[in-house]
């Protein structure tokens, strides 16, 4: 047989293959996950592949080839081992000690050009241990909500996972939410890690705290590595998980991100976002809005988002009491509200146009906002974009002039609340130079992009791939968001 015959030899050089892989989980030992083989497929149809990304693991685009993708990420040739990992959680409060990966696996880790661990996890990669007679699958529309959903929230400054490719794979799906049978797709996710609090969870529930402390000593040295030579790096870890996490709690805020499915085996120990099911993001500032429509408490909706996210970080104080001294955990908590509320001020003052929001009327234009917008109920993302897109330095001369054009003065309709918004705003604008509207305009248009993935619009680029195949409207919008 000569090379070009061998099988391995199209592999050899598929670079999404041949990156430098890292075993750091595996390492681990087999506590924390069970190997899997992945489902093989009747059809590979490469729908989605990141070429924003790439860069980011040193790949330049035009080399690697949509073959590459599907030998790598739809037929999962030669990657070895496929780790299912092992997790608990407390699902709509009611804890679960049979979760775990049950369609998807660990395909990989690798170091970014950032120098950063990066984890390859799929979704609809077939049945584990973890399935609970599911099918392991992942729908086709699952796939593109989720690719545009991490997509959109990047844009919008969120720490968020974002998907790697999505390949649609032949399958007929039988769905309660979805006209069925209904077409699937198998995803790579790269996000830090896929290690949850629920993680955690399981090792407390199987009373291993050997276990805890090992794997919390992995998640320290690989993702808290500027903590791990500190004397108290345990309570130092957890403070910084409470920052992160309050400060991604409030990044969906500011974003009108609702998440809709907080369970503690969706939350990231490295504080970011991910697994994006039924989520939404909210039409109007609607604080009962829920994204569920199983969440039938609305326990999960868009305004409970920070204190679930709290009390899934006092949650997971338990099983690391195996480590972290309880006063530790303590004290890292309390400063969760603090740390929320200056970001999530820090945010919409620069919805509202402003980068540092060192003025002395700047909570009073926070609050009429919000009040206005929870009032008004007008669209949420329109009132956002509306300001970007109009913005001028007239707006600085007279109140009148202040969100004035034909085309939005209608939809605000008129109300005296609006009317002092407009007054606050001009006196605002002020205390700024008339060279400054410049800045000002710019971080509006920075902050408040004008396409918003509101569920209409997603169902509007559906159609035409479930009517007619037609993927182009799907690609022009994720251009759009990105
Ligand atoms: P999620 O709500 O997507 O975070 O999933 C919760 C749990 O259910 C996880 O353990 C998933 O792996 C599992 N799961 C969700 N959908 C399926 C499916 N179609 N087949 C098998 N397991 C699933
Ligand atoms: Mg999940």
């Amino acid at each position: 047989m000569t090379l070009a015959e061998t099988p391995n030899h199209t592999n050899s050089s598929n670079p999404l293959l041949t990156l430098n892989y890292e075993s750091a989980l595996e390492s681990l030992g087999s506590d924390y996950y069970d190997e899997v083989t992945a489902a093989e497929f009747p059809q590979h149809i490469l729908r989605w592949r990141n070429n924003a990304l790439l860069p980011s693991l040193g790949l330049d685009p035009q080399v690697v080839k949509d073959e590459d993708f599907i030998t790598a990420f739809g037929k999962f040739q030669e990657r070895k081992p496929l780790l299912a990992l092992r997790y608990h959680g407390y699902q709509f409060g009611e804890y679960n000690s049979r979760l775990g990966d049950g369609r998807g696996f660990l395909y990989g880790q690798v170091r970014g050009t950032d120098g950063e661990l990066y984890d390859f996890g799929t979704k609809g990669s077939g049945t584990t241990p973890y399935s609970r007679g599911g099918d392991g699958m992942l729908t086709l529309k699952g796939g593109v909500r989720e690719v545009l959903a991490a997509e959109a929230l990047n844009r919008l400054g969120v720490r968020t996972s974002r998907c790697l490719s999505m390949i649609e794979t032949g399958l007929g799906l039988w769905r309660g939410d979805e006209p069925s049978p209904t077409r699937s797709s198998v995803m790579i996710r790269m996000s830090k890690s896929h290690i949850r609090f629920g993680s955690f969870e399981r090792l407390h529930y199987l009373k291993r705290p050997d276990l805890t402390k090992k794997l919390l000593d992995h998640v320290i040295a690989t993702y808290y590595q500027h903590l791990n030579s500190e004397d108290d790096k345990y309570a130092l870890f957890y403070a910084e998980l409470v920052k992160r996490v309050a400060e991604l709690v409030a990044q969906w805020m500011a974003a009108g991100f609702c998440h809709a499915v907080l369970n503690t085996d969706n939350m990231s120990i490295t504080g970011e976002s991910f697994d994006y099911g039924p989520y939404a993001f909210i039409p109007t500032y609607d604080l009962s809005f829920t994204a569920a429509y199983f969440d039938y408490y609305k326990r999960y909706c868009y305004s409970q988002q920070p204190g679930i996210c709290k009390l899934n970080l006092e949650l997971l104080q338990e099983p690391l009491k195996a480590v972290i001294d309880i006063g530790d955990l303590q004290s890292g908590l309390s400063k969760f509200a603090e740390y929320y509320l200056a970001e999530y001020r820090t945010l919409m003052l620069k919805k509202l146009g402003f980068e540092n929001g060192q003025f002395a009327e700047a909570d009073q234009l926070l609050q009429l906002t919000i009040t206005f917008l929870q009032d008004s109920q007008i669209g949420y993302h329109q009132f956002f974009s509306d300001m970007a897109r109009t913005f001028n330095s007239k707006w600085r001369d007279e109140p009148a002039f202040v969100m004035n054009t034909a085309e939005i003065v209608p939809a605000l309709g008129a109300s005296a609340i609006f009317d002092n918004w407009c007054v606050l705003y001009h006196q605002i604008l002020n205390h700024f130079d008339p060279d400054e509207m410049d800045i000002i305009a710019q971080t509006l248009a920075k902050y408040n992009p004008q396409t918003a993935l509101l569920r209409p619009v997603i169902e509007s680029i559906w159609e035409p791939i479930a009517q007619e195949d037609n993927w182009q409207p799907f690609y022009d919008l994720v251009q759009q968001v990105q």
